[in-house]
C-alpha cells in the first residue's frame, strides 16, 4: 500500500465554496478495525497482550529507547517518570511555562515545586541559559518539552543535568519520530513521555508511552504501572502468585487501544512523511511572507528532523493574531491558538515565582497554529498565504 493511496480524501466540498479545513482530523490507516476484531475475537482485551507487545517493540525501534512501556496517556507516563525519580517535597523541577498542565502536575502531585524557565523566541522551547540560571541546590530535574515536534538541544541539557547530578526528562508528547543530530526523541535523556492522544501524529484516542534509558528503572516502572504488584513477574512465570510489592497505580494501556495503535505504528513513517509534506507546503507558501514585526514562521534548528506535528505563525500582537484567526475562519480554515502559559493560568499563579518569563508571556498571545493532518486538501497553504497577504498593514 503506497502512502499516497492510504491518505484520506479531503472533506466534502460545498458547491460554490472552498472546502472547509478543520484544524485536526485524526488519521485512520484502515487496519485498525481488523486488529480490534482480532483482539476481541481472541478475548484478549485486558493488557499485556500480543498488540501491546508489538507496540512496545515498534516504539523501541522508532525511538531507540532502551525500554518502552505503553501507558494510558502521556500524563500517566509523566506521573510514572516523577515517581521513578523519587522527587518529592522540598525538591525543585525546572520546566517551561509554555506547555500542557500535565508536565507540571506530574511533579506537583509528588509535592515538588515547579520552577518555570523561559523559552526561546524562535523554537518556543526551553532556553538553556534560562534553565542554567534557574538551577539551585534543590533542583532535581529538568523537563524539556519538544514543542511542535522539534526536539530541544538535549545534548546541552543533558550535559547541564550531569554537571549538577539531576534528572533530565523529555516531554516528547508531540515528538514521536523527530530527531536531533540523528538521535530520535525518546532516546535523548533519562526518561521520555509520549502521547497517542487523538490530537497527536500517531494516535489511539487516548494513550501514551514511557521510554526509559537509565539502567535499573524498568522493574520499578513495571510495578508502578501495575498497581504496585509484581504481576509482570507472574506473567513471565517467575513467581507463582503475584503480590503487592510497592506503591503503584493503574497506568497501563488496554489491549483494545493497543490494537488500534499497532495499526497506526505500522504506518508511522508514512503518516509522518505526509505531515512533513503538508508542513513544507506551508513553509514554501508562508516563508516568503515572513517579515520581522509582522509575521514570523518557525525556525528548525540545524540537525533537527521534525515530524510535521505543527505549523505555526507568530504575529506582531494578540490583536493581529486574533484578526488572522477570524480571517482564516471566514475563508473556511480553522486555525487555533495554543497553550496559555501555566504561570498565568488560575492554577499556575501560585507557582509563578519571581523569575521573569517575558517570552512565555508575549509569544503565546501572538501564536496561531494552522490545520495539519495527512490528506490536508491540496491548496490549503496557498489559501492561507492569500489570507495573510490580504491582512491590513500593521498599525
Ligand atoms: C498532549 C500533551 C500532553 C498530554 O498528553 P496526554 O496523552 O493527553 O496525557 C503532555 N505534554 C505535552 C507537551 C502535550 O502536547
Amino acid at each position: 500500500m503506497s502512502s499516497k493511496a492510504a491518505l484520506p480524501l479531503p472533506a466534502q466540498a460545498v458547491p460554490g465554496q472552498a472546502t472547509p479545513v478543520p484544524f485536526n482530523r485524526p488519521h485512520v490507516t484502515g487496519r485498525e478495525q481488523a486488529f480490534l476484531q482480532e483482539a476481541i475475537g481472541n478475548r484478549a482485551i485486558g493488557s499485556d497482550g500480543r498488540f501491546s507487545r508489538l507496540c512496545e517493540q515498534q516504539l523501541r525501534a522508532l525511538t531507540g529507547a532502551e525500554s518502552v512501556l505503553l501507558t494510558s496517556s502521556c500524563t500517566a507516563a509523566l506521573e510514572m517518570a516523577a515517581l521513578l525519580t523519587g522527587i518529592g517535597p522540598g525538591d525543585e523541577v525546572i520546566l517551561p511555562s509554555f506547555t500542557f498542565p500535565s508536565t507540571a502536575n506530574a511533579f506537583l502531585l509528588r509535592g515538588a515545586r515547579v520552577v518555570f524557565a523561559d523559552i526561546e523566541a524562535d523554537t518556543l522551547s526551553l532556553d538553556i541559559g534560562q534553565v542554567a540560571a534557574a538551577i539551585t541546590p534543590r533542583t532535581r530535574a529538568i523537563v524539556a518539552v519538544h514543542y511542535g515536534g522539534v526536539p530541544c538541544d538535549m545534548a546541552a541539557l543533558v550535559a547541564l543535568g550531569r554537571r549538577h547530578g539531576i534528572w533530565v526528562i523529555e516531554d516528547a508528547a508531540q515528538a514521536l519520530l523527530s530527531s536531533r543530530d540523528g538521535r530520535p526523541a525518546g532516546s535523548l535523556a533519562d526518561l521520555a513521555a509520549f502521547s497517542f492522544h487523538s490530537t497527536k501524529n500517531i494516535s489511539c484516542g487516548e494513550g501514551g508511552a514511557l521510554a526509559i534509558n537509565r539502567p535499573g528503572l524498568l522493574g520499578k516502572a513495571l510495578v508502578l504501572r501495575d498497581k504496585g504488584t509484581n504481576r509482570q513477574d507472574f506473567l513471565a512465570g517467575r513467581v507463582e502468585k503475584y503480590s503487592w510489592v510497592g506503591v503503584g497505580s493503574a497506568s497501563v494501556l488496554g489491549e483494545l487501544p493497543a490494537a488500534y495503535l499497532h495499526a497506526q505504528l505500522l504506518q508511522a513513517q508514512e503518516i509522518t512523511e505526509a505531515r512533513r509534506r503538508a508542513w513544507q507546503d506551508y513553509a514554501d507558501a508562508l516563508a516568503p511572507l515572513a517579515a520581522p514585526g509582522r509575521v514570523l514562521v518557525p525556525r528548525i534548528p540545524a540537525g533537527v528532523r521534525h515530524n510535521g506535528h505543527c505549523y505555526y505563525l507568530l504575529m506582531a500582537s494578540r490583536a493581529e493574531r486574533d484578526l488572522l484567526i477570524r480571517s482564516l475562519r471566514a475563508a473556511g480554515i480553522e486555525a487555533t491558538t495554543h497553550y496559555e502559559p501555566l504561570h498565568l493560568a488560575p492554577a499556575g499563579r501560585a507557582f509563578a515565582g519571581d523569575r521573569p518569563l517575558p517570552l512565555s508571556e508575549s509569544l503565546p498571545a501572538r501564536l496561531l497554529r494552522l490545520p495539519l493532518w495527512p490528506g490536508l486538501p491540496a491548496g490549503t497553504a496557498g489559501r492561507v498565504a492569500a489570507v495573510v497577504a490580504a491582512l491590513p498593514a500593521a498599525r
